[in-house]
């Protein structure tokens, strides 16, 4: 069985599910989803290297879910991320 591949939202490379992380939103907000199975709208960051830090500079949320998210909202996942 092929494993599923996803993009990273960040650096855009496809890989293996497991070694990236869903974020979701749905109508509670935006969050880390560890495990991938939360309702709603879902996209990819790589769980190592530098991705996560760069999610603030690249806003790449903002691209991938078409909205223009807080700081406050970046800090978050990025803190969540990094559990
Ligand atoms: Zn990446």
């Amino acid at each position: 069985m092929e494993k599923p591949y996803r993009m990273c939202m960040v650096c855009r490379e496809r890989k293996p599910k497991n070694e990236l992380v869903r974020i979701v939103k749905n109508q509670d907000g935006i969050k880390v989803d560890k495990t991938g199975k939360v309702d709603g709208r879902g996209a990819y960051i790589c769980k190592e290297g530098n991705c996560c830090d760069k999610l603030v500079k690249t806003k790449a949320l903002n691209k991938t879910f078409r909205e223009n998210f807080s700081i406050d909202v970046y800090n978050e996942i990025m803190e969540k991320l990094k559990i």
